[in-house]
């Protein structure tokens, strides 16, 4: 039998705001000792009111905004009831008929809506004894995205996850990072043999974008077992067994009736046009570069590999870096997209070589993100403006930069004080190339035989033997030279 797999998402992210959504309390994700952030307010006392804040309602706004979606002129918030030991009032408050944000799109998926809501508190099990509950999440601004059943595979899946955790990241929406629980993935997966959709399942606590990859993988194949016994797949919620990589039955489904869904009657409702702030031509001129922009201008103008763009493109401040040296290069640097055609200039290329795989390289075994490097993007150009006119070798620009990341310094003091300068100094390389003859009788009698790669190792040896100092190209002529005159 050919199944088709059809997946829809529902993803929560954490905004990053001063306090929480409905009160004053610090929204704080790093916090680790537990039960400080609070206030009666979040802690579901009765008698208290809640107000809006409007910073987490702008930025679910402006990620409308981004997605190409229609932003409301009306929305309200709603209560939805269920009683949990995370949830001090016995219910959250959501949105349900009128979310912020319908339709829009991303990375080639349909957006469903986007809402806002508060997150719940963060319960713990570890002891068989007794659960404990940190209220210093609950009540965070959360925003919730659903997508419509158009994804048909895990990895694709993965990829939409990823490019929202961009676009949030660069909107400063959120952090988003999963591991600290800033974005959760809900995948609702459901197989079928025909073009009707068959029955879903909702799986839950999806912390990595490989655990929703592979989620999805394994509810896959498990409902496909289970048609292909004869039996039939039921509407239930599931979690994911990270150390078992398998999911497993956690409660039958809710339906929505079953939260009594009915308006917060202590919030006003939202005129969203009435806000001036709020409209979507203000929005807009806010929006920064986003992802897929930078993507296509990267390429466009740099002429950069696939690779290295999406280096950039991923690691906010490594771009950043790239492109504060390119300017002090003094290429030309659009900041938009025009009809003019790409202006390579071969220092570019080799800025954006010794970034990634040397700096980079530095970076990781330091452990550092590029937000913690502290070299002077300038400097860094000056270094790739020595190299990029011969006056040192790739050798010796290795060597400063790694002087210059963790001492920090001038280039061009380093490379003084070092003797790393690279020399055309003809009585110097003439030596150099004397001695590499004597030295490698058998490549020089191949190079004679027309062999050229002998020449080039010839020329590698010079390299060492100068301790990088001799300029590589005066070396291959004074070594031609040379050997012609002894044939
Ligand atoms: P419910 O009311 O059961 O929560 P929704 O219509 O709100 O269902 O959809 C929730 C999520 O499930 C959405 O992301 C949607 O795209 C997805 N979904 C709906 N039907 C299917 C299906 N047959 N297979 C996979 N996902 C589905
Ligand atoms: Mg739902």
């Amino acid at each position: 039998m050919n199944y088709k797999t059809t997946i829809g998402l529902e993803i929560h992210a954490e905004l990053k705001t001063e306090t929480k959504m409905f009160c004053y309390s610090k929204n704080d994700t790093e916090e680790k000792s537990p039960n400080v952030n609070i206030c009666p307010i979040c802690m579901g006392h009765p008698g208290t009111l809640p107000t809006i804040n409007k910073e987490a309602v702008k930025k679910v706004l402006k990620v409308g905004a981004a997605l190409g979606g229609d932003l409301a002129d009306f929305s309200e918030f709603d209560r939805k009831n269920y009683f949990y030991p995370d949830i001090p009032k016995g219910y959250q408050i959501s949105q349900y008929k009128y979310p912020l944000v319908k339709n829009g799109s991303l990375n080639g998926v349909k957006i469903t809506r986007v809402h806002l809501e508060e997150d719940t508190a963060k319960s713990s099990h570890d002891t068989d004894d007794y659960s404990l509950v940190d209220f210093n999440r609950a009540g965070i601004p959360l925003m919730e995205l659903v997508t419509e059943p158009v994804i048909h595979s895990g990895s694709e899946a993965a990829e939409f996850s990823k490019e929202l955790q961009l676009l949030l990241r660069y909107l400063g929406a959120s952090d988003a990072n999963m591991e600290k629980g800033e974005m959760r993935v809900e995948a609702n997966v459901s197989v079928s043999e025909s073009d009707t959709f068959g029955v879903k399942v909702e799986v839950k606590n999806l912390n990595s974008f490989r655990a929703v990859e592979r989620a999805i993988a394994y509810e896959t194949e498990r409902q496909i077992a289970a048609l292909e016994r004869g039996g039939r797949v039921i509407q239930e919620t599931r979690g994911w067994n990270e150390s078992r990589q398998e999911t497993f039955s956690q409660r039958m489904k809710e339906e929505s009736h079953d939260y009594r869904y009915f308006p917060e009657p202590d919030l006003p409702k939202l005129k969203i046009s009435e806000i001036q702030e709020f409209s979507e031509e203000n929005l807009r001129k806010e929006l920064p570069e986003l992802p897929w922009e930078k993507r296509e201008r990267m390429k466009k103008y740099f002429g950069l590999k696939n690779e290295a763009v999406e280096i950039y493109v991923q690691d906010i401040g490594m771009g950043k870096f790239f492109e504060t040296a390119i300017n002090h290069l003094g290429v030309e640097l659009p900041s938009q997209l025009g009809s003019s055609t790409p202006k390579l200039d071969v220092s570019v290329n080799l800025a954006s070589n010794y970034i990634i795989s040397d700096l980079s390289g530095l970076l990781k075994e330091k452990n550092f993100s590029s937000d913690e490097l502290k070299m002077d993007p300038k400097d860094f150009a000056r270094l790739i403006s020595m190299t990029a006119k011969g006056e040192l070798s790739s050798r010796a620009t290795k060597d400063v930069l790694k002087i210059m990341f963790e001492e920090g310094g001038d280039p061009e003091e380093i490379v003084k004080e070092k003797g790393l300068a690279q020399t055309s100094d003809d009585s110097f390389i003439k030596n150099i190339a004397e001695e590499i003859i004597v030295k490698n009788p058998v490549a020089v009698e191949e190079y004679k035989k027309g062999k050229e790669n002998a020449l080039q190792f010839l020329v590698g040896q010079g390299m060492k033997l100068s301790g990088g100092k001799a300029n590589p190209g005066v070396l291959q002529k004074m070594l031609k030279e040379k050997l012609g005159k002894n044939l």
